[in-house]
């Protein structure tokens, strides 16, 4: 499942994509992943980027026109430029017109990737509460450890809470827990300041080099080249049967996902 890296790496080619280029058109394929603004303000195309964000996993392209695109790709979308994907591919879902005959292919096995078309004074209205942004500043041992002061909850499930801190999934929750040597059942609310710091420093260490890397692929993840990542060959626990050090990986079940940690490590 794209997690944050993997989102900024998508977001990076497809903006690559769209340098000089007019988008004419959005076609929905698949009822359900095109989502309409009720208030669009005339026509939307022929529109370009003027400027884009990532806000959590949601992709953000602002147009001209006073438009803007939100793309989240969920458990399996990814977008294709029809340069690598010419023919069409039967998990197509959407699609996003250029001129010049060109297209973005959106291909989604499991379906639940969705485009919003908004108006970009109403983008909230259509995201979902996020909160901070862990690569920014905004995300420091002391505002963790505000955010966490009311939650029992297991560490693990609080990281990956979109709520608290917008970005994380899965695969980059069990790393940074890792590296930063906290057990992943740990209550939220008991982890010191001194160890908030450190999980702070070690969530900003790992989503920077994994975006370096251009992401994770361990399923289905792809570029928008439809090249995989290469973060996978730099996880130190996630799936593995050893971790750095040699002892043996626990695995177990938190919220549905599969938790690898060191009982040894993350004492
Ligand atoms: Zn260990």
């Amino acid at each position: 499942m794209p997690e944050l890296p993997e989102v900024q790496t998508v977001l990076s080619g497809v903006v690559k994509e769209l340098r000089g280029a007019r988008i004419i058109g959005l076609e929905c394929l698949y009822p359900g992943t095109v989502i309409m603004d009720p208030e669009l303000k005339g026509k939307a195309w022929p529109a370009t980027l003027t400027d884009f964000e990532r806000r959590g996993k949601y992709m953000l392209l602002h147009l001209s026109g006073g438009h803007s695109l939100i793309i989240h790709l969920r458990m399996t979308g990814k977008l294709v430029s029809d340069r690598i994907v010419a023919g069409p591919s039967c998990h197509e879902r959407a699609c996003i017109l250029l001129d010049k005959g060109r297209k973005l292919r959106f291909i989604d096995i499991r379906t639940f990737g969705k485009i919003t078309l908004c108006r970009t004074e109403n983008v909230s209205r259509f995201l979902p509460t996020l909160g901070v942004e862990p690569l920014g500043e905004g995300l420091t041992g002391e505002n963790l450890k505000e955010l966490f002061r009311p939650r029992k909850i297991p560490v693990k499930n609080a990281l990956m809470d979109q709520s608290l801190i917008a970005g994380l999934g899965n695969i980059y929750a069990n790393e940074i827990l890792y590296r930063s040597k906290i057990n992943p059942v740990t209550p939220a609310n008991k982890i010191s300041l001194p160890r908030l710091r450190i999980l702070v420093k070690e969530t900003k260490a790992v989503l920077t080099e994994a975006i370096a890397m251009n992401g994770t692929s361990i399923s289905d993840f792809r570029r928008v080249d439809d090249k995989s990542g290469e973060f996978q060959n730099f996880l130190q626990i996630y799936q593995k049967e050893l971790c750095p050090k040699g002892h043996a990986v626990k695995k177990l079940r938190q919220g549905g996902r599969s938790t690898f940690f060191c009982p040894v490590c993350q004492k």
